[in-house]
């Protein structure tokens, strides 16, 4: 076995260990919780080495590089990137979630390109600065409508990054009550994708089901994107 198996073997142990604890701090359970290895940047080699350990749900944030992976790792492909629209119906033919749609427009267009059936999270902005992308709670519903009235798009929930200005315990507290909201009119809306490495403990105690979590398990990215 490579030394790079094994540094990506135990950096994954500690971060399951991390997701169990905190979701039995929480009353929740640890199945309950999809954990996304955000593989931007990384090469392809580490992307077999995840599914060596079972891990098949990736996160990637560049159409051109999520295209090539998983031309080559069949498993569950998250786009979490900005979304331009020249590049939805390529982003369609590789993704099966897409966790950054916060326009109508791109709703739309991506419904129209798409091939087979796509997950979509809605990224909510929790500064409503719109810095880190996600729109603004009150648009939501009007989103969550034009995901319902597609053919090929499924309503899967709400996504948020934390904003740098505040605790990530006030944040995902805020997105939490936002989700709970959001719900109460799309009940099929279950899933939330919040965390990332340096927060995703404090997500999964506010009810985080997916988080996406990059660095804590293959290491620093040569350029941050
Ligand atoms: C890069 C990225 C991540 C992963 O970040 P890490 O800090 O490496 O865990 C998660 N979500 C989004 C939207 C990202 O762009």
């Amino acid at each position: 076995m490579s030394s790079r198996y094994d540094e990506i073997a135990s950096n994954l142990e500690r971060v399951r260990e991390q997701v169990k604890s905190a979701a039995e701090s929480s009353d929740r359970k640890y199945e309950d919780i999809t954990v996304i290895a955000v593989t931007k940047t990384f090469p392809i080699s580490d992307v077999h080495i995840l599914a060596s350990l079972d891990v098949h749900h990736y996160g990637e944030n560049r159409d051109s590089e999520g295209s090539l992976k998983a031309a080559e790792v069949p498993g569950i492909w998250h786009f979490q990137g900005q979304i331009q629209s020249n590049k939805l119906k390529s982003i369609a033919s590789w993704a099966n979630v897409i966790h950054s749609l916060d326009e109508i427009r791109h709703i739309q267009a991506l419904d129209k390109v798409a091939v087979h059936r796509i997950g979509v999270f809605l990224q909510v902005s929790l500064d409503g600065a719109q810095g880190r992308g996600g729109a603004a709670p009150t648009d939501l519903s009007a989103l969550a409508d034009s995901v319902l009235n597609s053919t090929h798009l499924d309503l899967k929930g709400l996504m948020a990054v934390a904003p740098l200005e505040e605790s990530s315990d006030q944040a995902f507290e805020k997105l939490a009550t936002i989700h709970d909201g959001f719900k109460a009119s799309y009940p099929m809306a279950t899933s939330l994708s919040a965390g990332m490495s340096n927060d995703f403990e404090s997500a999964i105690t506010h009810g985080a089901t997916h988080i996406r979590v990059g660095s804590s398990i293959l290491g620093s990215r040569p350029t941050p994107q």
